[in-house]
């Protein structure tokens, strides 16, 4: 099944707002089995929604609008619906009265310029919105399925979440399935190169993308019949299982807490050139403190040698970005916490900072687990953010490999 896609709003086109709407509405219909095809941007104005109401409903058989339904001027979206259904919206008395008391109770004099929010179809239905007073729309007409829905995403959310894909589910047959395989620690060519042959197996029936990422890359499966993807999961996971952290919207801070706590092992961070941004993914996984146990940003030499124990010589003698100072400080971290796992990571980010012998982009990781410590040695290349986005990404990496056949 075929859905348009009309992301309304001059805010999206000048760059103001990121359209954050389109990405989600994507995610969320592909997974019961809806592909969007076509997507347009345009500003709020009524004769361009009419028209792309039109030209996008020719495309696809359920169209989904975002944006403008509030009561202000530039809110154009639902006179535009009623006009293109040729509809006499109708005054909705106990809307009215429910908005009144809504605004009463956070001491708000309603304006009367919400009462155009409380107008509603004669040929389409209204879809509620529990999270703000701009109610949706839905008409059908020629076989076609038309939505709006508020701009606000959490309101978007919530309405496609519990009315539009409710409709929509029954109206899908044969849908196509996508299984994504995430992987880090290999680039594209060469994650490529190892699968090529399994791919031909089956590539007539079964679509296999590439996205890289500069965290990793997801190889992505799509086909019609799960049968199909199974197979061709089962014949690709094999060959590059050392890569394979996990499927579909898994994240590798989930993988690594979830592992942790299998185990019932704990881990604590040591953290210079990224900031706290180790910790700040692990912590994004709820639960992560029955395995994470804390962590220092030590940023300068005096946090190093002080909160970690780093030794003065090895600073003066091979400075703070240092195989021995990373293996320091995740020694250093690792008792301090108590834990059985310490992790640290001392590079130069970049844009200033590099020397000939120390460029920027010089990583090291090091991975106390036990009495043993690894540690490794990376040259990235990209700006600052990346470089600190990146290192986060190997380090967690580099527990999860080490706890893989524990
Ligand atoms: P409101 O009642 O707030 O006016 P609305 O339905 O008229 O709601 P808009 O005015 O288009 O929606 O946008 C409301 C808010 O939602 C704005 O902050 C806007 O930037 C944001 N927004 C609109 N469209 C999108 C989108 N496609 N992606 C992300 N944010 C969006
Ligand atoms: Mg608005």
């Amino acid at each position: 099944m075929k859905a348009g896609l009309l992301t309304i709003g001059n805010e999206l086109l000048s760059g103001f707002t990121v359209n954050t709407n389109a990405s989600w509405i994507g995610l969320k219909l592909g997974k019961i089995g809806i592909e969007i095809t076509v997507h347009h941007t345009i500003q709020d104005n009524k004769s361009k929604i009419i028209f792309e109401l039109e030209k996008l409903s020719e495309m696809a058989s359920t169209v989904i609008v975002t944006g403008g339904l509030g009561p202000t001027h530039d809110d154009v979206t639902a006179s535009a619906f009623y006009s293109y259904f040729e509809d006499s919206p109708i005054f909705d008395e106990n809307y009215w009265n429910d908005l009144t008391d809504r605004f009463s109770k956070i001491n708000y004099k309603i304006p009367d310029m919400n009462r155009n929010q409380a107008m509603k179809p004669e040929k389409g239905e209204v879809i509620q919105n529990e999270l703000g007073s701009a109610r949706g729309l839905y008409f059908k007409k020629g076989g076609c399925h038309f939505f709006a829905l508020p701009g606000v995403p959490k309101e978007m959310k919530a309405m496609l979440n519990n009315s539009v894909i409710p409709i929509l589910k029954n109206q899908v047959t044969n849908p196509l399935i996508t299984r994504t395989i995430r992987t880090t620690g290999i680039p594209e060519s060469a994650l490529a190169e190892k699968i090529n042959k399994n791919i031909n197996i089956h590539h007539s029936q079964c679509s296999v993308a590439f996205l890289p990422k500069l965290t990793g890359v997801d190889i992505r499966l799509f086909c019609r019949d799960i049968k199909i993807i199974q197979d061709m999961e089962e014949n690709l996971t094999p060959v590059i299982e050392k890569y394979v952290y996990g499927y579909d919207d898994v994240s590798l801070e989930e993988v690594v807490g979830n592992r942790l706590s299998e185990l019932g092992l704990t881990l604590a961070t040591a953290e210079s050139c990224t900031g706290g941004l180790l910790g700040h993914r692990i912590t994004g996984v709820s639960g992560s403190s029955n395995y994470y146990l804390g962590g220092i940003i030590s940023y300068n030499n005096e946090a190093k040698m002080e909160l970690l124990g780093v030794k003065k010589k090895t600073l003066e003698t091979f400075g703070a970005v240092s195989e021995e100072t990373v293996r320091e400080m995740a020694q250093g971290v690792q008792s301090l916490f108590k834990s059985d796992l310490g992790i640290s990571i001392s590079g130069i980010a970049g844009p200033t900072g590099g020397t000939p012998e120390k460029p920027v982009g010089l990583i090291y990781i090091g991975l106390s687990f036990g009495k043993e410590v690894a540690v490794k040695k990376f040259n990235f290349f990209h700006d600052r953010d990346s470089n600190k986005r990146i290192s986060s990404q190997v380090a967690l990496n580099m527990i999860r490999l080490a706890l893989k056949n524990e």
